[in-house]
């Protein structure tokens, strides 16, 4: 399994690539920027794309949606229902952050814990995570664990943004992220990657040596 990290965008979010070299299916998490981008290295790799998952309803993260299904018209986008009026006031995001608007992104299919998806025989587990946005989500791909805003290196997403909950994502990292095997590598939404481990001991809010 490959993992290509992609930082694109206005705010350079990460959209990662995970490819099976066996069978050649990959998976697109977040579509952030840059879609041709991203459609060339699918293409490199020879990649079949069966599907995008979305973490979150932020701009940052959804910018080129639109534009990458136009490239991969077969492909279904993938977002918690709880985000899609994030996804409806898309304009308005990006105006806070005093960057023109996009057209609101299409989702094609909501996603929840139960949701059941596969990618070379191997299990994709979302897991619900509040407390960044209502719909955040991570994905659990043998071992790799893509956290989107809700978990970073030594830190955690803000909660003061539309749907934020501090005691939201407190519960969600605890009792749902740090109880998965530790030796699992976090992929984040930015920036670089972390694990389990490491940030059961030295995240800045939640961690073992917590400063808050
Ligand atoms: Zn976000």
């Amino acid at each position: 399994m490959i993992i290509k990290k992609l930082p694109l965008g206005p705010i350079e979010a990460n959209t990662y690539i995970i490819f099976d070299e066996n069978s050649k299916e990959a998976v697109v998490i977040e579509a952030s920027g840059d879609a041709q981008k991203i459609k060339n290295e699918l293409d490199n790799l020879g990649a079949n794309l069966k599907y995008i998952l979305l973490t979150h309803g932020h701009f940052d993260h959804v910018f080129a949606l639109n534009e990458l299904k136009e490239l991969c018209p077969d492909v279904k986008a993938y977002l918690n229902k709880e985000d899609e009026k994030l996804l409806e006031h898309i304009g308005v995001q990006c105006g806070n952050f005093g960057i023109a608007g996009v057209d609101v992104p299409k989702i094609d299919e909501f996603i929840d814990e139960n949701t059941k998806l596969s990618f070379a025989g191997k299990e994709i587990k979302p897991i619900h995570t509040p407390g960044h946005t209502k719909g955040s989500m991570c994905y659990l791909i043998e071992g790799e664990l893509f956290s989107g805003d809700t978990l970073f290196f030594e830190e955690i997403g803000r909660c003061d943004l539309p749907g934020g909950d501090f005691s939201e994502i407190e519960n969600s990292i605890r009792k749902k992220l740090f109880t998965l095997d530790k030796n699992i590598v976090v992929h984040p939404g930015h920036s670089h990657d972390t694990t389990i481990a490491h940030e059961i001991k030295y995240n800045a809010y939640f961690g073992e040596n917590s400063r808050y």
